[in-house]
């Protein structure tokens, strides 16, 4: 949250300030007006909405303190870099959503159903002719033993290191008799990998050819794509009750020597909602935070980004505990005040493709910019 200096982003923090002053405002009773009780709301409410993940929300007021004071501070000098005129990526958001679509078609898709059998044939399928890994084993849960399987299409690059990206593909076991489809919630983050990996399939096509394996590498690092399964809780969410396919991963990729590679590692969740606002989450890596909102930037995009901050347990935790530099890309608030989010109202009819290419193209810039550091 610290070291935005540069005038665009100071708009924001201030919007971010005056937020939590109204907070603190609002605690004298009678002294609010509605319009800025209404503000407090959302915020309140965003914070229950996460505490699906069992923890606490904030941009602190210390944090607002610190906006005062960058304020007042006289600004850093910077180079001025060369203007940077590359196009931006762009994804085929109309064939994301439609990925989505038949995602969510097959239905409650939790861990151990046939559903959740399809969907990994159907993600199988449409990584024909790419290298692809996969991590399978059993957990035991509070609920019984589940098979578990990350499924990892790897990209390899020229440049020696790894970009990560994960999204889960599983449904809430808990919700399983209720008609739960999770079409934002699981849907649209196996639908955006599969559409970056049409893309990079494309890239290393494009590359020129060179000898032998060498042409079919991109030019940065390697990017690996991860369906992670096991996100969800099978009864409540805990540290032990849940994130069931990263904490495996996490360790083995920690034994192999895999973690030391990677350069930085994007979570993408829930990204499709039709008024999509990305969280700004405290418990990802501020540097990697800033590159995406430069991404963001670039696309004209940025309104759509970290209006809200919490903190957020997701699929980048086991990652981030190891010392990884990772970022959870999370849509939050699913709806007015979450109303969406865990429920059978989580349908296809609250989605847009726009939103998909919002945060894709953002996702596909960020790697772009990271390939050039
Ligand atoms: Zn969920």
């Amino acid at each position: 949250m610290r070291g935005r200096n540069d005038k665009v982003k100071r708009g924001q923090y201030g919007l971010w300030a005056l937020r939590w002053r109204v907070g603190a405002r609002a605690q004298a009773p009678g002294t609010q007006p509605k319009l800025l009780l209404s503000v407090v709301i959302i915020t309140a409410l965003t914070m229950t909405a996460c505490s699906k993940e069992g923890s606490v929300v904030t941009p602190s007021t210390a944090a607002a303190a610190a906006v005062v004071k960058s304020e007042a501070a006289a600004p850093p000098v910077k180079e001025t870099p060369p203007p940077d005129t590359a196009p931006l990526p762009q994804i085929d958001a109309k064939r994301a959503f439609e990925y989505t679509r038949e995602v969510t078609a097959f239905g409650p898709r939790y861990m151990g159903s046939e559903n959740h059998k399809k969907l990994e044939r159907y993600i199988l399928d449409h990584l024909k002719g790419d290298e692809v890994e996969e991590d399978a084993f059993t957990v035991d849960t509070v609920e019984g033993k589940f098979p578990v399987r990350n499924i990892i299409a790897k990209f390899p690059g020229k440049k020696d290191g790894i970009i990560a990206i994960l999204g889960h593909y599983d449904t809430n076991y808990p919700l399983r008799n209720i008609g739960y489809v999770g079409a934002n919630d699981g849907g649209t983050s196996t639908a955006i990998l599969l559409e970056f990996a049409n893309q990079l399939r494309d890239e290393s096509k494009r590359q020129k050819p060179g000898s032998g394996a060498q042409g079919k590498l991109r030019d940065g690092y390697s990017v690996w794509l991860v369906w992670t399964d096991g996100e969800e809780a099978v009864r409540e969410w805990s540290d032990s009750d849940s994130l069931y396919g990263t904490r495996h991963l996490a360790e083995k990729w920690e034994k192999d020597g895999t973690l030391k590679k990677i350069k930085a590692l994007m979570v993408m969740d829930m990204i499709g909602a039709t008024d999509v606002n990305i969280l700004h989450d405290s418990n990802s890596t501020a540097w990697l935070l800033d590159l995406i909102y430069a991404a963001a930037e670039r696309g004209g995009y940025q309104s759509h980004f970290y209006a809200l901050g919490a903190e957020m347990q997701d699929d980048h935790l086991p990652f981030v505990k190891r010392g990884v530099p990772s970022a959870d890309i999370i849509g939050m608030p699913y709806g007015y005040n979450d109303v969406f989010h865990h429920t059978a109202q989580d349908t296809m009819d609250k989605l847009s493709p726009r939103s998909l290419e919002i945060v894709g193209n953002t996702i596909l810039e960020t790697v772009r910019m990271l390939d050039q550091r």
